[in-house]
Formats: structure tokens, C-alpha cells, sequence
């Protein structure tokens, strides 16, 4: 008897230990090309997000799907897949077209599939986007590109004057499209589907599924396989939601949040762009750094305060909604809805910024008196908010709210040939410093920004624009 029970044990042991395997599937499961598979787990990404896992059994085989996941479960790389897979290498011509809502989540697309396809040589991806100079944009079509990212607008004016060409398109995908209908961008859209060929995949994947999205799925793709993945990971970002009274009361109660999560990065919420401005100064007044991210800004002033911000520079960053849709900051520790959130929508896309990949976060959400109402439907869709008396919260008031790093910008990038390791080498050897003072190093076409632990930043600043990088000297600016 003891040795069936023994035996029984083990059986059960076994089949657990199978049942865990058939729940994770790695990226080594996927009919893909092997170069591919060994730089995605070089690039980290080990076993597949559910999103990634429900959809790409489909996608992969050519079905059009319509996917719905909540913000960072991983939907990117959900398309990129069967963009490659559908990539005709050596044919020089335009055959994946994504559409994004704004031009910072085009960018981060763009950049993870040039990461995704580093392994495999000359592969031109292209964002064609609004808000920045129509002429280059041209000029790049002219010579030919495999995969096109850009928004709803800028893309269809290449199209009608005859600088994209669709012929070759065999996959399309809308990504955030409840975002881009949102912002006005239906007609554009289908304007763009209609224009493209009848034999095409396409994706369309959305946080949300409104009437508005099923009828564009309706119009625009074949037979579409419906994916929807439950928000398990939800209450992993923890949510407390405060009544205040006034905009001052706010202002006082961010201090002690921050400090009671001792949060080193911290993104806060504002509707208005007058908003976003009026708390920075607020904040200054009480010895808190923060950044701006709102329309208002040109879009260099926005990449440099998202380069600057992720790189950890600041501790705080102050965005409005339309600015900061879809942009990946990873380990963001809190997020602070500052005004609550038009809808709830909003609400998800804001507190995303936390918990991404299933990381823990916090999201606080101030909550005037006549907003109770708005609050309340917000709440119905996250049974987990709780309401907490704002005297409740208990700090540490010695927790210093500033950043370990800062941010210097020198005045050359990739145009002039700098790289990483350029300027890692220069200040590691002609400057003597130790890697660990060094942060982030971001390498733009004409500039490229480096994290310094702030003790260091007075004599880097002092000595770098004496010494030659790469054999060139350049100026060098604190940010
Ligand atoms: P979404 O588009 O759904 O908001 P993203 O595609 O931007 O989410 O992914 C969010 C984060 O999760 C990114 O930092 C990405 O690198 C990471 N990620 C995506 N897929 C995986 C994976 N399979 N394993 C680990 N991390 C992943
Ligand atoms: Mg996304």
C-alpha cells in the first residue's frame, strides 16, 4: 500500500510538473526562425504574456484577429511576430503598415521591432508621423522600406500624394484603436483600410471594445477571431482613492504619498496642460523636481523629457493624458491621479504606467466633492479601490523625494558617429569614472543624453567638453 501511495504520489508530482509546462509556453514552442527565437530570449522576453499566447496561435497562421488586453500585457510584440513572419526579406518594398495614436507610441513600436529584428539584416522600418517635417519623410520612401509605423493622418496624406505605396501590404494592424477613435481618427482609418489590398491580414488590438471598434473589425476584417484575455494581473496594482477639497489640499497630500511609497519615479495626472504647469510650480515651491509632458511642448522638448525621466534624472513627471498614451516607462512606483479621469478608459490607460509586466504598483486618485459621482462609475469596473481618509496616511517623513541621477546632454549622436560605447569609454578611461556612476546613455541622430549619480555631475560637467569623444570635442549641457 505504501508503495502505491508512493507511486501515486509521484504521478501527481509528474503531472503538475506538466500541467506548469503546458501553462507557460516559450517563444521556442512558436514556428518562428530560430536566429529570431534566440535574440527575443536574448532580448529577455522568456515566456509568452496570455495575450501573446492566445493570439499568436492565430495571428501566426494568418487569421485576422481583433485582441483585447489591458495596457502592458504585451501587445506589441503580439504584432510584431506575424509582421516578420509575413516579411518578405529580400523583397525591397513596403509590406507591414501599423497605425498608432500618437507619435511617441509609433516611435516605441518602431523601436521594438528594430530590436526584435537586429538578428536579421536590412530591414528598414520607417514612422511616418505627425507633428514633425513632411519632406524627410518623403525622401526616406523614395528609398524603400519593409514596415511602415505611423499615425492615422500623416500616413494617409503620404498615401494620396503618392509617396507610400500599398501594392505590397500583406499585413496591417491598428494598435490602441479605441485610442485613435477616441481622438477623431475613424475617418482616417478607414480611409487607410479601404485603400489597401483585399488580401491582407489584419490586426486590430484595443484595450477596450466599444461599438465603434466592432464595427470597424465588421467592416475591415475577415472572419476575425475574437480574443479577449481577463485582467488577472489587476489587483496587482494597488488602488486608493482620497477625498480632498481643494487643489492646495492636493498639492500637500502628493509629499506625503510620495514619501509614504517611497517612490522613486512618480508620474501625476492632470486634464489640463494650465494644470500640469501650475503643479510643477507648486511643487518647486516645496523642493520637488518635476518634469512636464503636455501638447504644449515641441516634440524634441517631449522626447528629451521622456528620455530624462526614464532615464531617472527626475523624480516626478506631470502629464496630460494625450501626451503620455501608450508610452512605456517601465518601473514607474506610483501614479497619482491628480484630477480624476474623464472615464474610466482614461483611468486604465493612466494607471498601466504602474504594475507593467506584472510588476506591483500603486495608483492614488484625488477625488473632489462633486466628483463623487464620476468617481463611484469609475469604480465599478475596480472592485478592488479602496476609500482612504487622507489623515490616515502614514510616512516617512525622512524619505528624501530626488532621483540618484542627472542627465547631461551632449550635442552629437548618431549622425556624428557616436555610439554607446563611445561615450561610456570616454568616461570611463579619459575621465577615470566607475561604471556604476554611469546610468542610462540614450544616442539620438543629433544628440544623446547620459545619467550621472549626482556627485559626480559638477566634475564630468567641467571636464568632458575638454576632452575629445571619438576624436571631436562637443558641448556639453546639464538638463
Ligand atoms: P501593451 O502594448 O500591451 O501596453 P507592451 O507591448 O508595451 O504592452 O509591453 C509592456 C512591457 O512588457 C514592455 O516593457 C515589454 O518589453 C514587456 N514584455 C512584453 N512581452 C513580454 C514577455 N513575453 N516577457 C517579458 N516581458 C515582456
Ligand atoms: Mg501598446
Amino acid at each position: 500500500l505504501q508503495l502505491l501511495l508512493c507511486l501515486q504520489f509521484w504521478l501527481l508530482v509528474l503531472d503538475q510538473k506538466r500541467k506548469e509546462r503546458v501553462i507557460k509556453m516559450v517563444f521556442r514552442d512558436l514556428n518562428l526562425e530560430q536566429n529570431l527565437i534566440e535574440n527575443l530570449e536574448s532580448l529577455g522576453y522568456k515566456t509568452l504574456t496570455p495575450i501573446q499566447e492566445n493570439s499568436l496561435k492565430y495571428s501566426l497562421e494568418k487569421k485576422d484577429i481583433i485582441a483585447r488586453a489591458k495596457t502592458g500585457s504585451g501587445k506589441t510584440l503580439a504584432f510584431c511576430l506575424p509582421i516578420i513572419n509575413n516579411l518578405d526579406k529580400k523583397k525591397y518594398r513596403v509590406q507591414s503598415l501599423i497605425l498608432a495614436p500618437t507619435r511617441e507610441l509609433a516611435t516605441q513600436i518602431a523601436t521594438t521591432l528594430r530590436e526584435v529584428l537586429r538578428s536579421t539584416q536590412n530591414i528598414k522600418v520607417l514612422t511616418l508621423c505627425g507633428g514633425v517635417p513632411y519632406r524627410p519623410q518623403v525622401v526616406s520612401l523614395e528609398h524603400e522600406a519593409h514596415i511602415i509605423v505611423g499615425t492615422a493622418g500623416r500616413v494617409l496624406k503620404h498615401i494620396n500624394e503618392g509617396n507610400l505605396k500599398l501594392e505590397n501590404i500583406n499585413t496591417f494592424v491598428l494598435d490602441e484603436a479605441d485610442k485613435m477613435l477616441d481622438m477623431g481618427f475613424f475617418d482616417d482609418i478607414s480611409n487607410v483600410c479601404s485603400l489597401l489590398p483585399k488580401q491582407r491580414q489584419t490586426l486590430l488590438f484595443s484595450a477596450t471594445f466599444s461599438n465603434e471598434i466592432k464595427n470597424l473589425a465588421l467592416e475591415f476584417l475577415n472572419n476575425p477571431v475574437n480574443i479577449e484575455v481577463e485582467d488577472e494581473e489587476q489587483n496587482i496594482i494597488k488602488q486608493v482613492f482620497y477625498e480632498v477639497n481643494s487643489r492646495d489640499a492636493k498639492d500637500n497630500l502628493i509629499e506625503k504619498l510620495i514619501k509614504k511609497y517611497q517612490a522613486n519615479s512618480t508620474i501625476i495626472f492632470c486634464n489640463q496642460r494650465v494644470t500640469c504647469e501650475e503643479l510643477a510650480d507648486s511643487l518647486y515651491e516645496r523642493d520637488i523636481d518635476a518634469l512636464t509632458l503636455h501638447s504644449d511642448l515641441d516634440q524634441k522638448q517631449r522626447d528629451e523629457t521622456l528620455t530624462i525621466f526614464s532615464n531617472k534624472s527626475y523624480p516626478v513627471l506631470i502629464a496630460s493624458d494625450v501626451a503620455s498614451r501608450g508610452i512605456d516607462i517601465n518601473d514607474i512606483d506610483l501614479v497619482i491621479n491628480y484630477d480624476l479621469a474623464l472615464n474610466y478608459k482614461i483611468h486604465t490607460h493612466r494607471i498601466g504606467r504602474t504594475a507593467r509586466a506584472g510588476k506591483g504598483g500603486v495608483a492614488i486618485t484625488f477625488v473632489l466633492p462633486n466628483e463623487a459621482k464620476s468617481a463611484l462609475e469609475i469604480k465599478e469596473h475596480f472592485p478592488d479601490i479602496v476609500f482612504e481618509d487622507e489623515k490616515e496616511i502614514v510616512f516617512d517623513n525622512s524619505f528624501e523625494i530626488d532621483s540618484i541621477f542627472r542627465s547631461i546632454f551632449i550635442n552629437g549622436g548618431k549622425k556624428q558617429k557616436l555610439r554607446k560605447g563611445d561615450i561610456l569609454g570616454c568616461l570611463t578611461v579619459a575621465l577615470e569614472l566607475n561604471v556604476n556612476d554611469i546610468g542610462k546613455i540614450d544616442v539620438f541622430d543629433f544628440c544623446s543624453y547620459v545619467a550621472l549619480k549626482k556627485a559626480k555631475l559638477k566634475f564630468v560637467l567641467e571636464n568632458l567638453q575638454k576632452t575629445k569623444i571619438k576624436g571631436k570635442y562637443y558641448n556639453i549641457y546639464e538638463k
